[in-house]
């Protein structure tokens, strides 16, 4: 499976990947690239089906131009159906360069239930990461303010529906909309979160000081360190 890792240090790569492939890997990210490139041929190479995930060529344009700017990105696979011909007589010939056959597969995978639980704006999401982009608590405190590969708040109120509990880190979400206004679709993250974290308004409160609280303190740490 391919998973983005542009939220994570060469060194962490570097890290992971030593244990995955049980050897040293040294941390320049052209020794990287290469190495996973070789893996990623020699297993197409073996390969007897090919899985891809699917989005509709419009939302391509808007995940390409929110998430790095680009108005299409650098690599599109477009499938149109089986391989085939009917170059000979008209008789039609499936599987000629293959693929003969495709399945696509839809998958619930709990969906369902957040929509029914009042969470259907959460699936709107098309995952450009734009909202990251200008989130304030996640350019202060980066993956602290993730779980797993669930980043920032629309990741975290994500990762707390679909493993149905009220991940700490919900907290640290300051309310302040940046995300919402940056966001293509509209999405009200903030008001998702707030709604996981409990709508009573004394919670709510209590929220907003620990959050900025903490965003201050991480700020003059920041500064601090950038000073000296
Ligand atoms: S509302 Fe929360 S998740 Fe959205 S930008 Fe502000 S701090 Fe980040």
């Amino acid at each position: 499976m391919e998973i983005p890792v542009a939220h994570l240090s060469a060194k962490e790569i570097v890290k992971r990947l030593s244990s995955y492939y049980n050897k040293p890997i040294e941390g320049k990210p052209e020794e990287i690239v290469n190495i996973v490139r070789e893996d990623i041929i020699s297993n197409i190479n073996d390969a007897k089906i090919g899985i891809t995930g699917a989005n509709a060529m419009n939302m391509i344009k808007i995940l390409s131009f929110n998430a790095t700017g680009s108005i299409i990105p650098s690599f599109v696979d477009v499938i149109s159906g089986v391989s085939k011909t009917a170059d000979v007589e008209k008789k039609f010939i499936k599987g000629v360069y293959h693929p003969s056959e495709i399945i696509l597969i839809l998958l619930d995978n709990k969906r369902s239930e957040l929509a029914n639980n009042g969470f259907k704006e959460l699936l709107y999401c098309i995952g450009c990461g734009n909202c990251l982009l200008y989130c304030p608590m996640y350019n202060t405190i980066g993956n602290e303010f993730a779980q797993d590969n669930y980043l920032g708040g629309k990741g975290i109120a994500y990762y707390s529906l679909y493993n149905k509990e009220k991940n700490e880190k919900l907290e640290f979400c300051l309310t302040c909309g940046k995300c919402k206004e940056n966001c293509p679709l509209d999405l009200d993250i903030p008001a998702i979160i707030k709604k996981i974290r409990g709508e009573e308004i004394s919670s709510e409160i209590y929220y907003f000081l620990k959050s900025h609280a903490i965003w201050i303190y991480y700020q003059l740490l920041l500064r601090a360190k950038a000073v000296s």
